[in-house]
């Protein structure tokens, strides 16, 4: 498995420190959030990785599901690299671009061939809906794409005078007719499906290193601001920051005055306030647990907490000697196998071969999304279940009261 360098300004933090500046400084020295989901993310990279290069070596996956998910990267990333040259986990360094401070990441997989440029990100993860337009840590994944071209062809030539940044681009974005951005994310629902693509324009692509240099200079102010959003879900300062803190504050200070209030007294438009504040209060009180549980774990005491264990299940020592020991029928010991989703099926029969008709697409319910979710919103309510009233009837107004 690849081995992962972190930068301050690396690029999978793109999000974080160009929208607050000051988190560089504030976690500065701190060890990067490691979760289960994180963990799992990077097994799930690393059989990719195994796959993809062909290396021959085995990589323990998590069972079915990631294996249906790994699969349709897989394949994902093979189709678009027919006949073309693919990389994958690509290290890159962007000191060609002369950044204020060393800023470099590794990009899932890159194509090239064709004059096209193809950056291909696998997200496993299933919470967080990822977006590929616009996504600032695939634009930079696309610069340290062409940067690390440009060093490779100008490997051993000595230049006179030091090459600037813009010649860089420039040389590195005449190579391509096409540049296209993708994110495969099996297990996120999106509408577009588990693949999207965007295509990146080379002005937007300049026009992006010009705002990454400009926000990179910014984190170096010794008073750069703090600026709390989503993207401090993932920031290791979430449990002692002072933006955080001032954000708590600021929903129980302006949004209930005393004690919170019942969520059915609340006006509509207090409960969206609050519902778009507690997204960054969730995170923040997610990262106070895993503070508490590394102090316990480390033996420190936090007063009124403790570790316990939990619930514990019986499991079975050896099951040969439990076959061995059961004199009835060995299927009383087995349960019946489960049947495999239509997307494992498919895996087994191919993509083209599943009728649609044998299976639904079937929603287990509604979910609350923020307005810039961009699934379509479900139109529900009373408004739903009865037909429009023709205009004149007793419950509806005529044409002319309307025209009133
Ligand atoms: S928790 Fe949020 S506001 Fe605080 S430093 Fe991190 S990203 Fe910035």
């Amino acid at each position: 498995m690849t081995v992962h360098r972190h930068a301050e300004l690396g690029a999978s933090k793109t999000e974080r420190w160009t929208h607050c500046p000051g988190s560089v400084r504030l976690c500065r020295g701190l060890p990067d959030v490691d979760t289960p989901y994180a963990a799992e993310g990077r097994r799930a990279h690393a059989l990719a990785e195994n796959w993809l290069t062909d290396s021959g070596r085995t990589v323990t996956s998590d069972g079915d599901e990631m294996i249906t998910a790994v699969t349709q990267y897989v394949e994902y990333v093979r189709a678009l690299a027919k006949g073309r040259r693919l990389r994958v986990e690509v290290t890159f360094d962007l000191s060609p671009l002369q950044p204020p401070q060393e800023m470099f990441g590794t990009a899932d997989a890159v194509i090239t061939g064709g004059r096209r440029l193809d950056v291909v990100d696998f997200k496993y993860g299933a919470g967080v809906v990822v977006e590929v337009e616009e996504n600032a840590q695939l634009l930079y994944y696309v610069v340290g794409a062409l940067v690390s071209l440009w060093e490779k062809h100008h490997a051993g030539t000595t230049f006179s005078d030091p090459v600037s940044p813009s010649a860089v681009m420039v040389w590195a974005l005449s190579q391509f007719d096409e540049m296209w951005v993708h994110i495969v994310q099996p297990r996120a629902p999106h509408p577009d499906g588990p693949a999207r693509s965007w295509r990146v324009t080379p002005d937007r692509v300049l026009e992006f290193v010009a705002h990454l240099m400009l926000k990179a200079g910014a984190t170096l102010d010794p008073d750069a601001p703090l600026h709390a959003g989503t993207w401090c879900k993932f920031c290791p300062a979430q449990a002692f920051c002072p933006e955080v803190k001032r954000f708590a504050i600021e929903v129980a200070r302006t949004d209930f005055s005393v004690d919170p209030p019942a969520a059915e007294t609340l006006p509509i438009e207090v409960v969206a306030s609050v519902l778009t504040k507690a997204s960054v209060l969730q995170h923040w009180l997610t990262a106070l647990e895993a503070r508490a549980v590394a102090e316990l774990e480390a033996g420190r005491p936090v007063p009124g907490w403790k570790l316990v264990t939990k619930r514990p299940k019986r499991v079975w020592n050896d099951p040969a000697a439990l076959l061995e020991w059961y004199r009835g029928p060995k299927s009383d010991l087995y349960a019946d196998a489960p049947l495999k989703s239509p997307a494992q099926v498919e895996q087994v029969v191919g993509k083209k071969n599943l009728l649609p008709e044998l299976y639904s697409y079937v929603s287990s319910g509604f979910a609350l999304a923020p307005e810039h979710d961009r699934r379509p919103a479900v139109s529900v309510g009373p408004q739903q279940d009865f037909p429009a009233l023709p205009p004149g009837t007793a419950a509806g107004p005529s044409a002319e009261e309307q025209d009133a």
